[in-house]
């Protein structure tokens, strides 16, 4: 493929947006592959997503560029036949390079990096951090690399955008031989989700720099980041994505003399209770019904007492959680809320803010019942200490960014 194609669809296709020098994203994870194709002006793109892989109804849903939706079935739901399948549905657009999610980086990355012999062992490596994660990344750069060798390849880590926290931030206070020599410390997840909405905060906000955000991607799952004038000085997650936030099957923070109480009294081994705390803990945990938000609400509202206090502990739990990462900031400036949660469920928000009552924050409740649906605003009281935003985020667009970033493409 050359690079500096216009790709432009005729009627044949019925097609008539144009896809100029597309950077194609690749998430690919243990069981699903999520892509987008964008073009260098990031006003078009096709996206979609390959579910269900290793079971026999694994399907792609993929949207054409008019919006159109298909489905298409792949048979045996192997990965590497997915990956397959979806290059060959992108092929056509003239893709020019690749951008690829990747969950764990370690400390030797702080920055997205071109993909050569060396990284691709890097994140096979750092597996030992993120074995659900690294390994399917891995397969993803290998897969293209296979059909096309000539296209340049970029690895945009989730835990770089954090490498900027300073040691009080995130040591854990451990003996220092095991961050020495083991590489035990606190790392970060989210990082472009992080970064995409704290700079699109901080673009639209008229408050003067340098901006003090905590933003808190609230989705199925979650974590909070003090971000201030553009660097993560504080995060939630750690050395894996449980720590932190109650999230949507992830405990987030709890005892950590759990696994050995759990050992002793029930002889659970550490698999069991690691998946327990993994998937089958947080919303769906306690409300023991589901994971998703909208289950629960509409059954609080029906007066379901454990979805009652699924939300409750959600809400309390997140704002304890804020208000604890203020205390990174030199300045605080506002919150930035973003991930399904975030974005949409109005009521989880002003819950959130309640929480941090003593901080005289005030919601503007029309303009926070108004910001749903992907819609962008603030929904702070003039009078309120900090502002308030939704900002919907887009870790695709911002892949696509630090990929041509990365290759000098822009
Ligand atoms: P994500 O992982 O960012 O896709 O977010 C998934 C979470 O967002 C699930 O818990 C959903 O229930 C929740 N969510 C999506 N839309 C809404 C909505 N309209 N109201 C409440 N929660 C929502």
């Amino acid at each position: 493929m050359s690079a500096g194609v216009t790709t432009t669809f005729d009627d044949k296709h019925s097609e008539s947006s144009t896809l100029t020098n597309p950077t194609l994203v690749l998430n690919c994870g243990s069981s699903s592959i999520k892509y987008a194709l964008i073009s260098d002006d990031e006003t078009t793109r096709i996206t979609g997503l390959a579910e269900n892989l290793g079971l026999d109804t694994a399907r792609i849903k993929h949207t054409t560029l008019n919006g159109e939706k298909l489905e298409i079935a792949i048979a045996g739901g192997r990965h590497e036949l997915a990956l397959k399948r979806i290059l060959e549905l992108l092929e056509q657009y003239h893709f020019i390079a690749v951008g690829h999610r990747v969950v764990h980086g370690g400390r030797e990355y702080s920055e997205a990096v071109r993909v050569d012999a060396h990284v691709l062992e890097e994140v096979k490596r750092l597996k030992v951090l993120a074995p659900l994660h690294n390994p399917a990344n891995a397969l993803g750069i290998e897969a293209v690399q296979a059909i096309y060798p000539e296209i340049p390849q970029v690895v945009v880590f989730d835990t770089a955008f954090h490498q900027t926290m300073p040691p009080v931030a995130y040591r854990y206070p451990i003996p220092k031989a095991l961050y020495e020599e083991e590489k035990i410390r606190r790392y970060g997840f989210h990082g472009t989700s992080h970064a995409y909405v704290s700079e699109r905060a901080s673009h639209i906000t008229s408050a003067t720099g340098p901006h003090g955000w905590i933003t808190a991607h609230l989705g199925n799952g979650c974590s909070a980041s003090a971000v201030y004038d553009g660097k993560s000085l504080d995060t939630s997650m750690g050395l894996t994505p449980l720590e932190g936030l109650m999230m949507g099957t992830r405990s987030g923070d709890v005892d950590p003399s759990l696994h050995i109480h759990l050992k002793r009294k029930l002889g659970m081994s550490l698999e069991e209770t690691d998946k327990m705390l993994n998937s089958e803990s947080g919303l769906l945990g306690i409300s023991g019904l589901s994971n998703d938000l909208r289950t629960i609400e509409q059954a609080a509202n029906e007066g379901h007492a454990d979805a009652q206090l699924a939300i409750e502990m959600f809400c309390y739990r997140a704002g304890k959680y804020l208000a604890s990462l203020s205390c990174a900031l030199p300045e605080f400036t506002g919150i930035v809320f973003t991930g399904g949660i975030g974005e949409n469920s109005v009521t989880t928000r002003a819950r959130i803010l309640e929480v941090m009552r003593h901080f005289g924050i005030k919601v503007d409740a029309g303009k926070n019942a108004g910001l749903v649906g992907g819609n962008e605003g603030s929904f702070h009281t003039d009078d309120s200490s900090i502002e308030l935003w939704v900002v919907p985020t887009d870790e695709e667009c911002r892949i696509a960014q630090e990929t041509r970033a990365a290759l000098g493409l822009q």
